[in-house]
């Protein structure tokens, strides 16, 4: 517990968002899928979806941990499911993570990060067992519509085919 006046290290981290290859098509943007009777299909990656358009790319996140030291001039008691919080206030910006020292502040701020890419990590294998959900789904649902096409060509065809043998019948 600190109090008003008091010297502390508040922690935190800047994210930095880079692009990196997709790791799933490796920048192709597109897929090949071997299906049971061994037809080929292509088929654009949902891995790095951008919008509408696979783009090849995905965005990764990177971590910096820093300390700022703050006097504090007013702090907040709230009590949160039985447990009491306190929230420093200082240059009417709020803290949570407010540390005597900064080593202490940077320590948190490194726990926190690391908490953080297990999330990203965990999102992201999310992310590929939905991707390949969506592949599998995506490329069955276009050869059944396909195949449903070819079925209707067919039927069309035929009645045309009738219809000109009818023709043909008239005109002999
Ligand atoms: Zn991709």
């Amino acid at each position: 517990m600190f109090d008003i006046g008091d010297k502390v290290w508040v922690a935190n981290w800047d994210k930095g968002k880079r692009w990196e290859t997709c790791p799933h098509c490796l920048g192709e943007k597109h897929l090949t899928i071997i299906m049971g009777d061994k037809t080929q299909v292509s088929i654009d990656c949902v891995c790095c979806v951008e919008t509408w358009r696979s783009s090849g790319k995905i965005a990764v996140y990177d971590y910096i941990p820093n300390a700022k030291e703050v006097i504090l001039d007013g702090y907040e008691v709230k009590s949160e499911k039985g447990e009491k919080k306190t929230s420093y206030r200082s240059d009417c910006w709020g803290f949570d993570n407010v540390f005597a020292t900064k080593e202490e502040a940077l320590a948190f701020a490194l726990a926190k990060i690391e908490q953080q890419k297990t999330e990203d990590k965990r999102n992201m294998e999310y992310n590929k067992e939905k991707a390949g959900k969506t592949w599998a789904h995506n490329a069955t649902y276009h050869i059944e519509a396909i195949k449903g096409f070819e079925k209707q060509i067919e039927y069309h065809k035929s009645k045309l085919a009738v219809a000109e043998s009818h023709i043909k019948k008239e005109a002999e």
